[in-house]
This record gives structure tokens, C-alpha cells and sequence, in this order.
């Protein structure tokens, strides 16, 4: 029975889910925990496992959640005009995404950088727009492209640029352990594609020790 259940949502298409996304069946969830501790030759019905099925399903539907977020609703009346026309840099965003090849954790911090034109969007909402994204089954290049692009349309910005730094647990606890190795991608649009300068600018600004530190 479970096996039927993979097959159909295997054919659900969630590239392009934005907010869309249907509600995550527990109950479904839920028995496939205790059909993949079952063949990995364990006893769902021992003591310290008789709650688990219900733990993971609930944590993969937190974990997941992006999909029932909607970048329209998250941003409604958080677009501000203004004459402001320098650069808006938040840095330092902590994320926690999930690989879609293996379902292991990836996680790191997101540098978020703006030219503004006549509108900017309310600080507090870019980390909620890369949770939107993050909390989805991912790859880094694309969470990397779905911030930039989204801040990019949504608020019609001359330039945007995104740096993702993060550590992959697929690389650190299987395959070529690398415990150290932190996946850096980014991607620059409008004048911090076409102004090496602007570009350079934000790098250097990102690159910079936070508030508070001592360097
Ligand atoms: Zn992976």
C-alpha cells in the first residue's frame, strides 16, 4: 500500500510550487517512517522508537513548510517607496535547507545585497523570503537563484546579489567526508552583473567583520 503512496507523489511536480503546495499528509508520513525503520532492520515498536514515525513526519512537514508559503502574500504591504538609492545589505542570514538527493540537512548564512529603485522591501522580510525558499527540498544553486530572482522581480530593483556559504551533511557524514568544506554559490543580476564595481562593493561589505566584532 505504502509503495502506491511513493508512486503518486514521485510524480508531483514541485519545481514550480509557490504557495501552492498541498497540505503534508501526516498520516501518510507517518507510516512510511515506520516502513523505512522497519527495513533498516529496526523495531518501530520499541520504547525509544514508538513515537518516532509521528517525531519525523512532524519535523519533515517543519522542515518543508516553504511549500505552503506564498512570496505575494508574505510580501503584502511590506514594499515601501522611497528616493533611497544606495546599496541595502542584509548579511549573515542563518538557513537551514535540505538536499533533494539525499534529504540530509545543508545550512549556512545567506548575504543579501540590493540596489533599490523607488521601492524597497521591509528588513525583517528578506530572512522570511529565504526561509520561504530554503525550507523546501533543495539545491544550493537554485535556493541561491530563487532569492535573487524573486527580490529582484518583486521589487523591480536596478541590481541584486545573493552569497550562500554552507555545509553539506551529504559531504560531511557519507560519500567524501569532507567535514570542512563549505559550498559557496551566488548570483549577481542587473548592475551587480554589469558593474564590477557594484559588485566588488557589495563583496567587500559582506566580507566585513559584523557589528560588534572586534576586527
Ligand atoms: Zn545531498
Amino acid at each position: 500500500m505504502a509503495k502506491q503512496g511513493v508512486k503518486r507523489r514521485g510524480q508531483r511536480k514541485i519545481e514550480d510550487v509557490d504557495g501552492s503546495g498541498r497540505p503534508v499528509d501526516l498520516d501518510v508520513l507517518q507510516s512510511l517512517v515506520t516502513e523505512m525503520l522497519l527495513s533498516l532492520g529496526e523495531k518501530p515498536g520499541r520504547n525509544g522508537l514508538r513515537k518516532t514515525p509521528e517525531r519525523v513526519a512532524k519535523a519533515l512537514a517543519f522542515m518543508t513548510q516553504g511549500y505552503q508559503r506564498n512570496i505575494d502574500h508574505l510580501l503584502n504591504g511590506a514594499l515601501f517607496p522611497i528616493e533611497y538609492d544606495e546599496m541595502v545589505i542584509v548579511k549573515d542570514i542563518d538557513f537551514f535547507s535540505m538536499c533533494e538527493h539525499h534529504l540530509l540537512p545543508f545550512f549556512g548564512k545567506v548575504h543579501v545585497g540590493y540596489l533599490p529603485n523607488k521601492k524597497v522591501v521591509g528588513l525583517s522580510k528578506i530572512p522570511r523570503i529565504v526561509d520561504t525558499f530554503a525550507r523546501r527540498l533543495q539545491v544550493q544553486e537554485r535556493l541561491t537563484v530563487q532569492i535573487a530572482e524573486t527580490l529582484k522581480s518583486k521589487l523591480n530593483a536596478n541590481g541584486v546579489g545573493v552569497v550562500v556559504e554552507a555545509r553539506h551533511l551529504c559531504m560531511m557524514m557519507r560519500g567524501v567526508e569532507k567535514q570542512n568544506t563549505v559550498a559557496v554559490t551566488s548570483s549577481m543580476l542587473g548592475t551587480f552583473r554589469s558593474q564590477p564595481q557594484t559588485r566588488l562593493e557589495f563583496l567587500k561589505l559582506i566580507r566585513r567583520g559584523s557589528v560588534g566584532d572586534s576586527d
